[in-house]
């Protein structure tokens, strides 16, 4: 259950509140926000009789929340949040954006042909990792701040704004200063102190399904980010682990509708880590738009073959040029649009 308080309520009238859940028997926890302070009883095993409560001063609403999640969920938040990255770029909403890039940012003019072609293929913006999380330690781990300074480059060049990943709480401050929305990846999907980091710091995040969490496990991560006072967060559905070898991953398609019912957070499709395999990718993105994904994230190289990551399963450009066109028909088909690439802000080139 959540006591939400009024906007405004005074410290004393939410301190009231937290002695009256003790003396009840159960834990309170303040989730002071931007808007409102919530608090959260926890160490209840039933329903709880909020009349006590409701009538405490300063209390605005009681709402009884089953999941353990509590700010994430749709009994916390029955409207669908839109998260907004860069101006136009919106996800949650009736638009289906495409995020469109190489896997790793390996160098300028790397960064700048995919950019480039992203733009010219229809995406809305640009992914490419600086920091990488590699499975193995001996595999590229990517340019770090160079690598940062040239996707800031390719931004000014085409508008596109940018979509990369950080690995820990350090690079997080850093990858801050140029992203316009920071990708946490499956492998730290758990990472809680990054999450914490990143709910603080309060730029829009793309939160990645771990290979081996379940829905739950995925909206309780996001929940610690939302508990520092972000909500700008955007979950990803990006393949799990299963037993079978003829694939990277088994992309979870059923988790859209399963999170959308669930949360009120926005979640997209990544159908690349999804599959690992280049033509399976535009069937599962296509199919992902159909499912009700609120935006697309995908690996397109101008040379996949000569990728230093993730090249087996990243598109040529013309294949996502193809691909944008059929997303438009399939989101149109649901109610949706896939838009159109907005002007090139400044041509520096
Ligand atoms: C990526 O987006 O390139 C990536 C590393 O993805 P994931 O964290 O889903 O493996
Ligand atoms: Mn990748």
């Amino acid at each position: 259950m959540l006591v939400v308080m009024q906007h405004g309520a005074a410290p004393a009238e939410v301190d009231r509140v937290v002695d009256v859940i003790t003396a009840m028997g159960y834990e309170a926890r303040p989730m002071p926000g931007a808007q409102r302070t919530a608090i959260g009883i926890v160490g209840n095993d039933g329903r709880v009789d909020g009349s006590r409560l409701a009538a405490l001063p300063g209390v605005a609403q009681i709402i009884h929340v089953t999941q353990p999640y509590k700010q994430v969920s749709r009994e916390w938040r029955p409207e669908s949040t839109i998260v907004t990255i860069a101006p136009g770029v919106s996800f949650g909403g009736d638009e289906v954006p495409v995020v469109a890039g190489p896997c790793s940012v390996e160098s300028e003019r790397q960064i700048l042909e995919s950019a480039h072609a992203a733009l010219a293929a229809g995406a809305s913006a640009l992914r490419g990792g600086a920091f990488k999380p590699r499975s193995s330690p001996y595999s590229f781990q990517g340019l770090g701040k160079k690598g940062l300074s040239h996707l800031a480059l390719a931004r000014s060049e085409t508008g596109l704004p940018i979509v990369t990943e950080a690995m820990d709480d350090e690079g997080a401050h850093l990858v801050a200063e140029v992203a316009d929305c920071i990708q946490i990846g499956a492998r730290n999907m758990q990472n809680y102190s990054l999450l914490k980091t990143v709910g603080r710091i309060g730029k829009p995040v793309l939160l990645k399904r771990g290979m081996a969490a379940t829905i739950s496990d995925l909206l309780l991560s996001a929940e610690y980010i939302l508990s520092e006072g972000n909500d700008k967060v955007i979950l990803c559905e990006r393949g799990v682990r299963t037993f079978d070898t003829s694939a990277r991953n088994m992309f979870d398609l059923t988790a859209i509708p399963t999170v959308q019912k669930l949360s009120h957070l926005p979640i997209v499709a990544d159908p690349s880590h999804g599959t690992g395999v280049r033509e399976r990718v535009a069937p599962m993105a296509r199919a992902a738009v159909a499912a009700g994904a609120d935006g697309i994230l995908v690996e397109m190289h101008p040379h996949p073959d000569a990728a230093l990551s993730d090249g087996a399963q990243s598109l040529f450009p013309e294949q996502l040029a193809e691909l944008v066109a059929q997303l438009r028909a399939v989101a149109a088909a649901v109610g949706r649009t896939v838009r159109q690439p907005h002007p090139v802000v400044t041509a520096g080139r």
